[in-house]
């Protein structure tokens, strides 16, 4: 499904990214780990497309197609979905109506008519009773006032109703409280099928306790410097980054 060969990006020519390797294939949950400004974040946002990154060597891959020339709606229009891409806040637009808007928006870029009413309402109650999520806050504004765990269930949300090939989950070191953990996980172990798979970017192992990711890649100063399975974040737990950082000497 993704195919990343030595990715090389940079952020205001500044190199971050220096020589990725990384194939994700349907039905799989990879794992990126790594501390803090080993750029987790910079590889979410050149997947997913965001204009300021430069990629200045190497390719990505979707579907077997170079993607580097799409922008972030087209990749998100083929199937890519990066967690936290859509606008902040929006007074006066509900969880809902945001959602309505943004998958007749897919549909329309596919050529595709606006999705019929009543499958649109079918389509919202068999997603928010799979994750749980009730009505209230299905009609609130969008992000306004959220908790941190409200925000991860709109996210949870979105990514059940868009029903992206590929998602990339990219949680960020702080504010992930129990709560939002286990939603954000919920939701994942729900979502997941051999048709579609995740990326889950996180500083910690916590998350990966309820997660259970089949590869788990460690990412340090732009490159991956190991891979392993779930293993591998229980070692990274005990031992925290700097055995990786000297086996690299
Ligand atoms: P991580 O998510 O692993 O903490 P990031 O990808 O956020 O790491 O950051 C990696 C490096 O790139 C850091 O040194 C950071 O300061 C820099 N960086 C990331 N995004 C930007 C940006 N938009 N402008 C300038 N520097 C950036
Ligand atoms: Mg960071
Ligand atoms: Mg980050």
């Amino acid at each position: 499904m993704l195919k990343i060969k030595n990715l090389h990006a940079s952020v205001e020519d500044k190199a971050i990214l220096k020589g990725i390797n990384l194939e994700v294939n349907p039905g799989e949950v990879h794992a990126i780990m790594g501390p803090n400004g080993s750029g987790k974040s910079t590889l979410a946002s050149v997947i997913a497309g965001k204009e300021e990154y430069e990629v200045t060597n190497g390719d990505i891959l979707f579907e077997d197609k170079n993607i580097e020339e799409l922008a972030a709606e087209e990749r998100a229009h083929k199937g890519i979905f990066l967690s936290f891409q859509y606008p902040v806040e929006i007074p006066g637009v509900s969880v809902t109506n945001f959602m309505k808007t943004a998958i007749n928006e897919t549909r329309k870029a596919k050529g595709l008519e606006e999705m019929p009413a009543n499958e649109m309402l079918k389509l919202i109650r068999e997603k928010s009773e799979l994750l749980e999520i009730d009505r209230k806050f299905l009609s609130r504004s969008l992000n306004e006032g959220f908790s941190g765990g409200e925000k991860k269930r709109n996210e949870i949300f979105q990514m059940a109703m868009l029903e992206p090939k590929l998602a990339i989950l990219d949680e960020t070191d702080s504010g992930l409280d129990i709560d939002a953990l286990r939603i954000v996980a919920n939701g994942v172990n729900k979502l997941k099928s051999k048709d579609n798979a995740v990326i889950v970017i996180t500083h910690y192992q916590r998350l990966l306790d309820y997660i259970v990711p089949d590869f788990v890649h460690v990412l340090h100063n732009g490159r991956i410097v190991k891979s392993g399975t779930k293993e591998l974040a229980h070692e990274l737990e005990e031992k925290g980054y700097d055995w990786i950082k000297q086996e690299l000497v």
